[in-house]
């Protein structure tokens, strides 16, 4: 019922024709996948210019974060109707690196979400434990305070609106993935955790998406998982054979 989702974050990376170039080569190699859902973050500074490139595909595009104002003096900052402007339908919210590096609360997360979604803009809100979390047992604890906290205030009706990344910090950028097993039973954990906030039926309907060193060669087992919608890839987002190998995995689960 849930549709896989397979979703490429560029972070800081790709200068203006070097994004567009990425962009016309995805679009290449994605002609013919019907089964999956792709979607790219790029930086800002690329949106119009790949939204144009887009324009006839089936990819989805989103941008990297926003501001939770609408307008106002917030020098360096992008509103989600900015985003909404520049071609982009969806957005990160909350990615481990705006929490570690740019101060990003549970609370600012949650005034993202809200404002992502007044703009009219899916949020892809992401939550994940560090190693040391894991290793002292407090998975659940941490995923159950991002995840109330970071969706307080959302109702069942828009469940559909909205998306998850199950990140581990310590499988981000590492080349240590989670194992199946291990992405599995957190993916079931929040999606108990959904239940409470979006009702068991808008949890059904959320896409938990997995991250953190997601490569062609991995993301099969991962994918076939039943609580794994989808995954959020970094790095190797950014060669289109790669993407598009982990895509063309996704196309060939059955769940
Ligand atoms: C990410 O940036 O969200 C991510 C999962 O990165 P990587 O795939 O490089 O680990």
């Amino acid at each position: 019922m849930r549709r896989l989702l397979i979703a490429g974050n560029w972070k800081m990376h790709m200068l203006n024709h070097e994004a567009v170039s990425l962009a016309r080569q995805l679009k290449l190699r994605l002609l013919g996948v019907h089964r999956v859902d792709t979607l790219i973050f790029p930086p800002f500074t690329a949106l119009t210019s790949v939204a144009e490139i887009l324009s006839d595909a089936d990819i989805q595009l989103g941008a990297q974060n926003l501001h939770d104002q609408r307008s106002g003096a917030f020098t360096g900052e992008v509103s989600g109707e900015m985003v909404r402007s520049a071609g982009g339908t969806w957005v990160l919210v909350g990615h481990s690196e705006r929490r570690q590096f740019f101060g990003d609360t549970d609370a600012w997360i949650n005034r993202k979400v809200h404002a992502a979604l007044e703009a009219g803009l899916r949020p892809l809100v992401c939550v994940g434990e560090t190693l040391e979390e894991r290793r002292g047992g407090r998975l659940e604890e941490v995923l159950r305070r991002q995840a109330t906290l970071g969706l307080a205030g959302l109702t069942p009706a828009l469940a559909a609106e909205i998306s998850v990344a199950y990140e581990p910090v310590w499988a981000i950028g590492t080349g240590v993935v989670a194992t199946p097993e291990q992405a599995q039973e957190a993916h079931a954990c929040l999606r108990g955790m959904l239940a409470e906030v979006l009702g068991v039926d808008g949890a059904q309907h959320c896409a938990i998406l997995y991250g953190g060193s997601v490569k062609a060669d991995n993301a099969r087992p991962l994918l076939g998982m039943p609580d794994i919608d989808g995954a959020l890839v970094g790095g190797a987002s950014l060669k289109a054979d790669e993407f598009g190998a982990i895509v063309q995995a996704g196309e060939g689960v059955v769940k």
